[in-house]
């Protein structure tokens, strides 16, 4: 198959939280390149000279509107390429090569009575596509609960629009996990506050709740592997229950 890379420019960026900022490019193409929520795009970024050193694979952050504008969410990690290439040294108007959408991590078309979002980190982006596309199209859905762990309050991504999804979505709950945060916040409308890491809130959920769900998780690969484990041996979730997006 003959894989198609689009171009596309850098026409914004901004910081979201301390070492996590959001880029805005617009896809230089007549028709709109179509994606579903939750899918990710590959970037052959100008950071290596081999080509497999230069691919970097991000998750869409907004869900597809016809605009031709998409948005990405990138944490920065020390000394990393891409990470050195975004935070350092990408410019508005910059053009950046891409391929995609590609991947099968989007809300399933038939039903499940409840779907368990489970994030850390950056993990949330692909959510966030998807709640915006639950909130923008009026999707009705059944349960949604996203689990989401970061370290302290101010490193919670898109804080604001999950409040507006939590008020807006019929039947999202969100629980925020904050690791190293000394004091809660108090609790917001079905957002609430935890101390500690994600783990301990799904493996408490209701096993009527944990037998009639879809996991879907998404993250780096040790809360990955930790929260996997857990699913499927602790809790005994079915395998084609799980749905996983592994960053690395
Ligand atoms: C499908 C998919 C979607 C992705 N979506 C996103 C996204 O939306 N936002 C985003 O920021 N990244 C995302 N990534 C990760 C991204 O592709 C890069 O790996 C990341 O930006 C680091 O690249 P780098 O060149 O800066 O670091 P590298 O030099 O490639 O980093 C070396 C290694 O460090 C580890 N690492 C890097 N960053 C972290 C981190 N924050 N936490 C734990 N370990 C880390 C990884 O194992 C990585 O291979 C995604 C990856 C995949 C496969």
């Amino acid at each position: 198959m003959i894989t198609t890379w689009y171009e596309a420019e850098l026409i914004g960026s901004k910081e979201e939280t301390k070492g996590t900022n959001r880029f805005w490019f617009r896809i230089n193409s007549e028709q709109p390149v179509e994606y579903e929520a939750g899918q990710f795009f590959t970037f052959d970024l100008p950071i290596g000279e081999k080509r497999l050193d230069r691919w970097r694979s991000y998750s869409i952050a907004n869900t597809f509107d016809k605009s031709n504008i998409i948005e990405l969410c990138v944490s920065y990690k020390k000394n990393g390429l891409a990470s050195e290439y975004f935070f350092n040294e990408i410019n508005k108007g910059d053009l950046v090569k891409f391929k995609g959408p590609e991947g099968n991590f989007i809300i399933p078309k038939f039903e499940f009575a409840n779907i368990v979002m489970l994030a850390t980190g950056t993990g949330v982006v692909p959510f966030r596509a998807i709640l915006q596309k639950i909130d923008q199209e009026k999707i009705k859905t059944n349960n949604l609960h996203l689990i989401f762990g970061t370290r302290k309050y101010k490193d919670i991504l898109y804080l604001e629009e999950l409040e507006d999804f939590a008020h807006f979505i019929d039947g999202l709950k969100i629980d925020i996990c904050l690791s190293r945060e000394k004091k809660l916040p108090k609790n917001l409308k079905n957002i609430h506050f935890h101390s500690g890491y994600i783990h301990q809130i799904y493996m408490n959920l209701d096993l009527k709740i944990i037998q009639n769900s879809l996991f879907m998780v998404c993250g780096w690969n040790n809360m990955l592997d930790e929260s996997v484990a857990n699913l499927l041996t602790k809790l005994k979730v079915d395998k084609k229950n799980i749905k996983l997006e592994m960053f690395g």
